[in-house]
């Protein structure tokens, strides 16, 4: 059998809506590759794609995405390799939180930055995923990424991690990273959650992909919203939050062109700068396109970078 029929029979593909598949709950369909082995990725990898880790800071237009959506599977996602010693390397798709949970458990610090944030360490590492009390990349070693088909080991100082972002090259999927963590106790550990804990009480419960905006520099965009009278602001079933402005929440029927408009009215009406932090994939529909929206780079091996 030719070595790509091998490799697809593994690969898991469908058609899904990516609604289903990201934290805000909007977005249309896309053939949603699910991988369960560096070799399911490379074959995956081999037209253009996007690479779909725990859809918590992704807007996906309703018109859904042309490019295949590549996800790690479970092969990717046990964090059990993380022992006392707190030097492992896992899997891109391990959930951050329970990735958090047990190095508390292990009393292991080095996590506890992170903790709250619903993010895949693949997608972790991509946005630099963090809080003022810590981001990933503290405790980030080096990837391993597939580019061009090729599994390359990068140190992270080569990643050009920087506030919530990476400079990893377009057509990146990371597949494993490599923690090294600092043996504390269980309690010193979450004593040190409680601080990130308390900031984030704050933070609305419903359906949304984190902060919309960036902090521009000296300020903090929900400051700026909130000064602006922008809480509460809807345009159809999305809302600035009432609870913390820099939230865009889905009261249950938002399309993503409800989503992408709000974001200009509020763009528009703060009259600082303000830069979205979700990255953006898809086609919008709708009223969206005739606003312009930014709908990121065109197909050429799109994966990580379009924000
Ligand atoms: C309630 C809530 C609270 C949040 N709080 C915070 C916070 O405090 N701090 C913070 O930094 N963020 C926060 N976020 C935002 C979000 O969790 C982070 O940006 C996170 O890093 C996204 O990871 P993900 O796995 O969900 O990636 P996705 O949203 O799936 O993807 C984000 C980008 O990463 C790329 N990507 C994902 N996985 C891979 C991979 N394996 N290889 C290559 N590229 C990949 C995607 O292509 C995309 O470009 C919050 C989100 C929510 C919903």
């Amino acid at each position: 059998m030719p070595e790509a029929d091998a490799v697809r029979a593994r690969a898991t593909v469908t058609r899904l809506a990516l609604a289903s598949l990201t934290t805000l709950k909007v977005g249309g369909e896309a053939e949603v590759w699910t991988c369960e082995a560096d070799a399911d990725v490379r074959d995956a990898t081999r037209a253009d794609f996007r690479v779909l880790g725990g859809g918590s800071n992704l807007l996906v237009g309703d018109g859904g995405v042309p490019e295949r959506v590549v996800r790690l599977g479970r092969a990717y996602a046990d964090a059990r390799a993380l022992d006392a010693a707190g030097d492992a390397w896992l899997g891109a798709a391990v959930p951050l939180p329970g990735l958090v949970r047990r190095a508390r458990q292990l009393g292991l610090s080095g996590l506890e930055g992170v903790l709250g944030i619903p993010a895949q360490l693949g997608g972790a590492v991509v946005m630099n995923a963090g809080t003022r009390f810590g981001e990933i990349g503290d405790a980030l070693q080096e990837v391993d990424l597939m580019l061009d088909g090729r599994v390359e080991r990068v140190p992270a100082a080569d990643l050009g991690l920087d506030y919530r972002r990476s400079e990893l090259p377009p057509g990146t999927v990371v597949l494993r990273a490599h923690l090294r963590l600092t043996p504390s106790t269980p309690e010193r550990v979450a004593r040190a959650e409680e601080a990130v804990d308390a900031a984030r009480r704050g933070q609305p419960k419903a359906r949304s992909a984190g902060c919309a905006f960036k902090n521009p520099p000296g300020d903090a965009a929900g400051r700026l919203i909130d000064a602006a009278g922008l809480k509460g602001l809807r345009v159809g079933g999305a809302m600035i939050a009432h609870e913390h402005a820099n939230f865009v929440v889905n009261l249950g029927d938002a399309t993503a062109a409800d989503v992408a408009m709000l974001l200009e009215r509020v763009r528009a009406e703060v009259g600082v700068p303000l830069e979205v932090e979700w990255r953006r994939w898809g086609l919008p529909g709708g009223e969206a396109a005739a606003r312009g929206w930014d709908h990121g780079r065109p197909a050429a091996r799109p994966s990580t970078d379009e924000g």
